[in-house]
């Protein structure tokens, strides 16, 4: 099948989660169908411009970023929640439905200059990624893509990022 079938077949809706009235899309079935899941990293790398690291999101974020950075050989680089990182890191918050999330990556994670491949498993409003990608450029990487297993079309994330490469290997 097409790679979108293959996002669209490890995709399962749950109804009401995490909270009441949002349709949830839990893509565990996807990773965790090896041959899927690799046709899925795969697509993800055919698709991209070369960069030096990866950069995923927690927590399914890592997930893909340790893939990738094995399968090309590239670093990968944790974008965490607040508080979770052990030294000293920049820190962007953005505005949730309700109240705000920030997310931090160390100051000396890439070397100036260093391209960075960031990677999540769904784009949704684009806050999430906005933030990831200020972040990478705030501690002198080039975002060279920005990429996901599945952009929610509808919430219009892409707006949000600028003139940076989004891609996605299915769009609902
Ligand atoms: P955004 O900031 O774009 O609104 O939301 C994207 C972030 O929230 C990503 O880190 C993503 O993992 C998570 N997220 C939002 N909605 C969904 C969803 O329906 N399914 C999954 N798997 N993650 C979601």
């Amino acid at each position: 099948p097409e790679l979108a079938a293959v996002v669209a077949g490890g995709t399962v809706d749950v109804l009401d989660f995490p909270k009441p009235g949002i349709v949830f899309k839990d893509l565990m079935p996807l990773f965790g169908d090896g041959p899927a899941f690799k046709r899925a990293v795969d697509g993800i790398i055919a698709h991209q411009s070369p960069f030096d690291v990866v950069a995923g999101v927690e927590a399914r974020g890592f997930l893909i970023a340790a893939a990738i950075g094995y399968a090309t050989g590239a670093g990968v680089v944790p974008v965490r929640k607040a508080g979770k990182l052990p030294r000293p890191a920049f820190s962007a918050s953005y505005a949730l439905e309700y109240g705000e999330a920030t997310l931090e990556v160390h100051k000396d994670a890439f070397v100036a200059g260093q391209r960075v491949l960031v990677v999540d498993d769904v784009l949704a409003t684009g806050g999430t990624a906005g933030a990831a990608i200020d972040l990478v450029e705030q501690a002198g990487g080039i975002v060279s893509g920005f990429s996901v297993l599945m952009e929610l079309g509808f919430l219009d994330g892409r707006e949000r990022l600028g003139k940076r490469p989004v891609h996605a290997l299915l769009t609902v």
